[in-house]
């Protein structure tokens, strides 16, 4: 584990939280607080929280009855306090205190975890007496660019669902209902290496044109296209998110096996526009112009794709209007889709991670129409 939670990442954290004029992050349970220390904290009402000082030591503020918990994760090895509080303590002053000392004065800016629950929020606003600000600022620099550790915890993750994907013909057919099938992918993502599925859709004929339906009890009609889109969490804790657009049971609607094959080849041009320097709407821009060109431009309704790592939606997210240029170890979704109302769409979905020179995709499941008996 100490490669994909490196014990240096708390020190980063500390220099970058100087370098943006911050005096402290405060960073309850979380995907910032997995990132940052390793440990999986259950988020709930008693208050859990990493005080990272812009200077002077970090330490971990949890309910006693976690500390155990705490200290049987890598957060041990980190050499930081853990300080159990107890039931009767104020744990909002307990932080707020152990800032001050470690400061050696009051904070005036301290940044939260961006997910912080907002009575937690209020309540260490107001014992730090600071103003207060989101710790993204300070932490999507370092979240954004994967190290080659987690680079190969998403490439496990995509062989994961690429195995699910692979299978698809044993669940996926005509009679069965969406439900059915979607109960089957569940348990195949967890089978092959997801600790939980953490969502199945499976969009069949009209409702493949609603981008994130999620299932339902309508039968699978031959000749349907069907959209599954299906995700989970590793052990390690990375998320896996890949589309393939099916069809079951018999031939599409010819418009379907049209603009299919547009769909594939914007997939392919937003691949092809990944490398580093090329803002984020670049590749948005080079998978919607294929499609605007075949006259499908008005069905494509999202952005192209959105970063991933611990959460399975996070920056940087591919979209018009973001300048933000790819740097390698950057990890996305590229995921256009066209979607008829009232017919049927497709997707097709790859995570991608910006090389020094280009892309790896970590999907590699066949993009080709697939036609299931
Ligand atoms: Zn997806
Ligand atoms: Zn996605």
């Amino acid at each position: 584990m100490s490669d994909l939670f490196p014990p240096d990442r708390l020190a980063r954290a500390q220099r970058a939280t100087a370098a943006a004029g911050l005096d402290a992050l405060l960073i309850t349970p979380g995907a910032d607080l997995r990132y940052l220390t390793g440990y999986q904290a259950m988020p709930m009402e008693r208050l859990t929280c990493l005080v990272v000082p812009a200077g002077g030591d970090p330490f971990l503020v949890v309910p006693l009855l976690e500390r155990p918990a705490a200290l049987a994760s890598p957060v041990a090895g980190l050499g930081i306090e853990v300080h159990g509080w107890q039931e009767t303590e104020d744990p909002f002053a307990v932080a707020a205190g152990g800032l001050r000392d470690a400061l050696g004065g009051k904070p005036a800016m301290v940044a939260l975890a961006n997910r912080m629950w907002a009575e937690h929020a209020l309540a260490l606003q107001t014992a730090t007496g600071a103003e207060v600000t989101l710790a993204g600022r300070v932490l999507r620099e370092l979240r954004m660019r994967k190290s080659p550790a987690e680079v190969d915890a998403l490439r496990r993750a995509g062989q994961a669902i690429d195995r699910v994907h692979r299978r698809m013909g044993e669940w996926l057919r005509a009679g069965r209902t969406e439900a059915e099938v979607g109960r089957d992918i569940a348990e195949a993502i967890v089978a092959e290496g997801h600790v939980r599925a953490d969502f199945t859709i499976v969009g069949s004929g009209p409702n493949g044109a609603s981008p994130h339906h999620e299932m339902s009890e309508r039968v699978i009609q031959p000749g349907d296209p069907v959209v599954v889109d299906i995700g989970g969490v590793t052990p390690e804790g990375y998320c896996s998110d890949s589309t393939r657009t099916y069809v079951v049971g018999g031939d599409p609607d010819p418009e379907f096996a049209r603009y299919y094959a547009v769909l594939q080849a914007a997939q392919e041009a937003g691949c092809a526009a990944v490398r580093p320097g090329v803002p984020c709407e670049g590749v948005d821009a080079a998978a919607r112009a294929v499609i605007a060109e075949a006259g499908y431009g008005e069905y494509f309704v999202h952005r192209t794709g959105h970063g991933i790592g611990l959460e399975v939606h996070e920056e940087p997210y591919l979209v018009a209007g973001n300048a933000e240029p790819l740097a390698p170890g950057m990890a996305f979704s590229v995921e256009p889709g066209i979607y008829l109302p009232g017919r049927h769409g497709a997707r097709i979905e790859d995570i991608c991670v910006c090389t020094e020179d280009g892309v790896e995709r970590l999907n590699l499941v066949s993009r080709d129409l697939v036609v299931l008996p």
